[in-house]
């Protein structure tokens, strides 16, 4: 387990120099090429998008554009369901040629039909969406037998020699002890987790099913209490981040480190809120207010204590303060005693309705492009 040698020292040397730099820098670039999904979780704000905009795909030569526009180490592909989309394999491999460290997300439903059209490379891993135990997974994704599916994708990826993570997103209600025990099994299984709560951005349809941020604190500490300080797992998150889960760092976000790239172009500010988008990676950089963004500042950022706005602020600060990294790497999380200051929300600035005008613009595309294009039916990939 644990990343190649020489996919941790392409990415810590990336990180440690642009950090120098005093910059703004992405680590990640989030890709999601298609919306359309085989699944509908109802926790998903993607999939209820109109038929003309689920049909659309970003081509390979837009994938390559965006790592090349932003020069991020690595890429995490997710969507919808990106093993829908025809030139997958083709994206995965123009990643690899360009020595990016690609992570593909699904929900396994396609694994094992197209899993013969990639090899294993030490800088690409397979991400399968796992939201806990059976029940709890099989719940958050709406449709019973998914978490069998899931788990025989994971034996079978890694009995043909690829790198296999989970990525799990943790939902209110959601029951400590079981979550302790479903880690217990990755770990039997010798899979590392990427866990992050979720966020109720304004499309997920679902809302009381987010956690808030004091209960995704106590939440975060009462699990990783089960598990040494969360040292009994592995994550792919970095232990900083973690600590902050559980309530021990006071981060505001960096969505710049995550930025994403989708049909729209790339969206601003970040990879869980829509309030436009850019042409350019260029432009997302020099004329999004960043400052309008983040806990206490805007409504809208209440709540989340999501990995792709916090986790460039853990990966900075630890290299601002390697001992503290090094402490909390010997001790594990601290899971009692008081919670670090946090972001005063009082003074946000009130939410804005931007959803509307972004996907009238891009039907109103799409019509001109191809006024007889398919409204609701897409063939089946
Ligand atoms: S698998 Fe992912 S993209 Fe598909 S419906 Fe579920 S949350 Fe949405
Ligand atoms: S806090 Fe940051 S990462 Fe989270 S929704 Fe707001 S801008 Fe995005």
């Amino acid at each position: 387990m644990g990343l190649p040698l020489a996919v941790t020292a392409r990415i810590g040397g990336y990180t440690v120099k642009r950090q120098l730099s005093g910059k703004k820098y992405p680590l990640v670039l989030m890709l999601e090429p298609l919306f359309r999904c085989n699944l509908a979780c109802k926790g998903c704000g993607k999939i209820d998008y109109p038929g003309e905009i689920l049909n659309q795909r970003l081509s390979v030569q837009q994938c390559m554009d965006a790592i090349d526009e932003c020069g991020a180490p690595a890429v995490s592909i997710a969507g919808g369901e990106p093993l829908l989309h025809r030139e997958m394999p083709e994206i995965v491999q123009g990643y690899l040629a360009k020595k990016k460290f690609v992570i593909l997300c699904t929900n396994a439903l396609l694994l094992k039909k197209k899993i013969d059209d990639y090899r294993p490379h030490p800088f690409f891993t397979w991400s399968i969406h796992l939201d806990g135990d059976k029940a709890m997974h099989d719940k958050a994704v709406s449709q019973d037998g998914v978490y069998e599916v899931a788990i025989e994708a994971i034996e079978l990826a890694k009995s043909k020699g690829f790198r296999v993570q989970v990525n799990c997103t943790v939902f209110d209600g959601a029951d400590s002890d079981r979550l302790a025990a479903f880690f217990d099994e990755m770990e039997r299984r010798d899979v590392e987790i990427t866990i992050s709560p979720g966020y109720a951005y304004e499309r997920a349809p679902d809302q009381e099913h987010f956690l808030n941020r004091e209960r995704t604190k106590q939440f975060f500490r009462d699990v990783f209490a089960k598990g040494a300080g969360a040292k009994r797992w592995h994550f792919t998150n970095s232990p900083l981040f973690l600590d902050f889960l559980a309530g021990n760092q006071q981060y505001q976000c960096t969505p710049w480190s995550m930025p994403l790239r989708n049909i729209f172009g790339w969206q601003r500010p970040c990879y869980l809120l829509n309030e436009g988008y850019a042409k350019t990676f260029a432009e997302l950089m020099e004329e999004t207010d960043w400052d309008a963004y983040g806990v206490g500042k805007y409504e809208k950022c209440a709540d989340c204590m999501v990995h792709c706005g916090f986790e460039g602020t853990a990966a900075a600060d630890a290299i601002k303060h390697p001992l503290k990294l090094a402490k909390l790497a010997m001790r594990g999380v601290r899971t009692e005693g008081a919670f670090a200051p946090d972001f005063a929300l009082a003074g946000a600035r009130p939410a804005v309705e931007t959803y509307t005008s972004h996907v009238e613009r891009e039907l109103a595309r799409i019509r001109a492009e191809k006024p007889n294009a398919k409204r609701h039916v897409v063939a089946a990939e």
